[in-house]
């Protein structure tokens, strides 16, 4: 007994010793993206103790709560996680999670060595190949049969039809689906009753024998936070505000041994606030600046969208919202989300970007329901998502590392962004 509990009480220590002193920006995305925040998720409370973090550097930084004593904005909501058992075995060879294969976010639970059925162009262009082997799989139910399938040269109408069938197909066996693409995790708050896993095609070969053993943990109540912090106005009874935000939350683990950093997104946009803060406190702004680190962003913009409905200053208030997702990189520029829908702050910023010769190039682009701006517009709020561009394509995978940010343009973009609410 003494050993678990020693192990969690040095986690603690760890997790602590990030909390005692002021940290430069980059140094709390390192922070975040470090194994012992489990990917900011939904396995060991990873969001939470990124919360935690963020709201102890709120206080070191001199950013206030927002008209309570709490940083915290408290909602829940359910979501599928992978906490435990997350292993697929080809023959002898037992497979890298997230190298190897990933599993579908909404998959459920199995342990065994599968009978596999095989479903590919042949059986689903063929009625009879197909009928025959729906006839097989209900008669074999629950007699650990799966389902391994190929989708390659499949058109694009049939690729509708495997793919529903697949969903159906996965209430009741399990699916290996053989993959050649990059993989991209993301989250569900849905769960299915077995699992489905992306296998990288070459790994497979006709006769050989998969085994599984994939646990998953649907949290109908998973309790999470937003964490909010102002810089008053150098005015007094200022009553405008501008929001900048950023999301903090990321895929968390997939299996005990895998987690997703995140690096790019979002502990690069969570760092840059507190650059930002820092600017802010050390010169007001004539604005109230808010900031706020959402979670839940990868579940489906569930913070923001909680925000939006349980606002802590009058949304109407808010003078503009820049919301700072991906930006890690910068050797590309900047595209700006809704930059062609508030045409007059967006000719500002290149603006100010021209004159200070910042950033190579900053690109405008229309509405999209892509990061934590988008209930802010739908209810009237002025507001632009901003994100870096340039060689690094990690994405919801897990090689977005801190090591491999390059942070080119992490002091113009903060200088650019400055200006920018200066001149609001
Ligand atoms: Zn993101």
């Amino acid at each position: 007994m003494f050993k678990p509990l020693f192990i969690f009480a040095a986690c603690l220590l760890v997790v602590n010793s990030f909390y005692a002193q002021k940290l430069e920006p980059k140094e709390i995305a390192k922070a975040l993206c470090s194994e012992e925040f489990h990917g900011r998720g939904y396995v060991s409370k990873g969001d939470s103790l990124a919360a935690q973090l963020i709201a102890a550097q709120f206080a070191e930084y001199g950013v206030k709560p927002l008209k309570s004593k709490s940083y915290f904005q408290h909602y829940s909501f359910p979501v599928n996680s992978f906490p435990k058992a997350m292993s697929v075995m080809v023959g002898q060879q037992n497979l890298t999670p997230g190298r190897d294969f990933i599993v579908s976010p909404s998959s459920g639970s199995f342990k065994g060595q599968l009978k596999l059925e095989t479903l590919d162009r042949g059986t689903l262009e063929t009625p009879e190949a197909l009928n025959k082997l729906l006839d097989r799989l209900h008669e074999n139910e629950q007699n650990n049969v799966g389902i391994l399938v190929n989708s390659k040269g499949i058109t694009k109408d049939t690729l509708m039809l495997l793919n529903q069938l697949i969903e159906e197909l996965n209430n009741y066996f399990p699916i290996i689906e053989l993959y050649s693409d990059k993989f991209t995790w993301s989250i569900s708050q849905k769960t299915n009753t077995f699992p489905h896993v992306y296998l990288r095609e070459n790994l497979y070969s006709q006769g050989k024998v998969i085994s599984l053993d994939i646990e998953n943990k649907f949290i109908e109540n998973y309790s999470s936070q937003n964490v909010i912090g102002y810089i008053p106005s150098k005015r007094w009874f200022c009553r405008k505000y501008v929001f900048l935000t950023a999301h903090y939350d990321h895929l968390g683990r997939m299996g005990e041994a895998t987690y997703f950093p995140g690096a790019n997104d979002n502990a690069s946009g969570t760092a840059i606030l507190f650059g930002l803060a820092d600017r802010f406190l050390k010169k007001r702004s004539k604005y109230n600046v808010v900031f706020i680190a959402f979670s839940g962003e990868e579940v489906g913009l569930l913070g923001s969208r909680y925000y939006t409905d349980h606002p802590t200053v009058p949304l109407k208030k808010i003078k503009f919202l820049l919301n700072l997702d991906i930006m890690g990189s910068g050797e590309e520029g900047v595209t700006l989300v809704n930059g062609s829908v508030f045409k007059q702050e967006f000719d500002e910023l290149v603006e100010i970007n021209k004159e200070n010769q910042l950033l190579t190039t900053v690109n405008a682009r229309g509405k999209a329901a892509n990061s934590d701006h988008y209930f802010f517009t739908e209810r009237g709020v002025k507001s632009m998502f901003m994100y870096t561009m340039g060689p690094n394509k990690n994405y919801h995978d897990i090689d977005d590392q801190f090591e491999k940010l390059s942070f080119a343009e992490f002091e113009d973009l903060q200088k650019l962004i400055e200006l920018f609410v200066r001149q609001l």
